[in-house]
């Protein structure tokens, strides 16, 4: 069978893999439909996804079709279309054992730690498939990369009518925005870029956005009736933004940070505790995340039209890849098809 390695940074080549073996207890042999294109690709691509190893097969987004299923798998059949849960968990540490596998001490996500789905098979345990009827693969594809905002607003727990503030409008800053608007929140976009922007007020119907600058907080105040926010999400992973932050929150409210950085962020204490201010942090998503969406894409209350941009087949996709790379050419969300 076929699979695109990324064997370097910079460099991915089609290559043949032996046939998937057979489903063992619990497992599930799956076909590969669509495999969506997340950041972490892009960085692993690029070099720079911290502690990656290389020859990996990346993918996490995926759709795909039930081949056949091993004993114990239940709810799993034949034929069945489904969304992955791409975090291979344990089961058994202090965060599995307390329902929170999403931060697993042990976690393998796969794509990022074992090899993920851009290969035509593959065999992974059947509790990580999440099926629908009736959503097409290019949905299922996207339910992960919506789990993460769904589940950082879960984390939150926004409520109806507070005002929100989302910074980062890029794909994980935008999958925040929908499900925080969707709980019935004001949402704020504050970004860098006027046209990301543009495009959260066209395509997004966000009311309210500001470019970050000095006079950022004015703004806020004068958007919330002197208030700010009761909920900042930094969607960014820039230390300075993520410092910034701290700085938007009304008193007694919370701050997510969605976005990673790997190094230190400092903040000033004496602000932090005047506000009694909440800071979160959210990583992956929950089963439950998963099944929602699912259950909100299937009677419409997610709309996914405005997700994909860019799509291209497999065999084009060692071309094709550097140029969704590029922040230039607008990519939301680039989609592999290979079935
Ligand atoms: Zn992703
Ligand atoms: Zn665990």
């Amino acid at each position: 069978m076929k699979a695109l390695v990324l064997e370097e940074p910079g460099r991915l080549r089609l290559s043949e893999r032996p046939q998937a073996p057979s489903p063992q207890q619990g497992e599930a042999l799956v076909r590969v439909h669509r495999v969506g294109v997340c950041g972490t690709d892009i960085h692993a691509y690029a070099g720079k996804q911290p502690f990656f190893e290389y020859p990996r097969l990346i993918g996490h987004e995926l759709g795909v079709e039930v081949l056949e299923v091993g004993p114990d798998t239940q709810g799993i059949q034949m034929g069945d279309h489904c969304a992955v849960e791409p975090y291979l968990n344990c089961e058994k540490c202090i965060a599995c054992r307390r329902g929170k596998g999403n931060c697993c001490a042990q976690m393998k996500v796969m794509g990022v730690h074992i090899d993920g789905g851009l290969r035509e098979q593959f065999v992974l345990p059947a509790r990580k498939l999440h099926v629908s009827p009736t959503l097409s693969f290019d949905q299922l594809a996207l339910v992960e990369t919506l789990a993460i905002g769904a589940h950082a607003v879960a984390r939150a727990q926004v409520e109806r009518d507070e005002w929100v503030v989302v910074i980062g409008a890029g794909p994980i800053g935008l999958g925040v925005m929908q499900f925080a608007k969707q709980a019935g929140a004001h949402v704020i976009a504050l970004d860098v870029n006027a046209e990301r922007l543009q495009f959260c007020r066209e395509v997004w119907n966000i009311e309210h956005t500001i470019v970050v600058s000095d006079a950022t907080l004015e703004e806020l105040r004068a958007l919330t009736d002197g208030d700010l926010p009761t909920v900042v999400f930094d969607a960014t992973g820039h230390p300075a933004s993520m410092k910034g932050a701290f700085e938007f929150v009304a008193p007694g409210g919370r701050l997510v940070f969605v976005g990673l950085f790997q190094g230190e962020v400092s903040f000033f204490d004496p602000d932090f505790h005047r506000k009694e201010m909440t800071l979160l942090a959210t990583r992956n998503a929950l089963p439950q995340d998963f099944k929602n969406i699912l259950g909100w894409m299937e009677n419409g209350e997610i709309d996914t039209s405005p997700w994909i941009t860019h799509r291209a087949p497999l065999h084009e996709v060692p071309e094709t890849f550097e140029s969704w790379t590029n922040p230039r050419n607008g990519v939301l969300k680039a989609m592999i098809e290979l079935a």
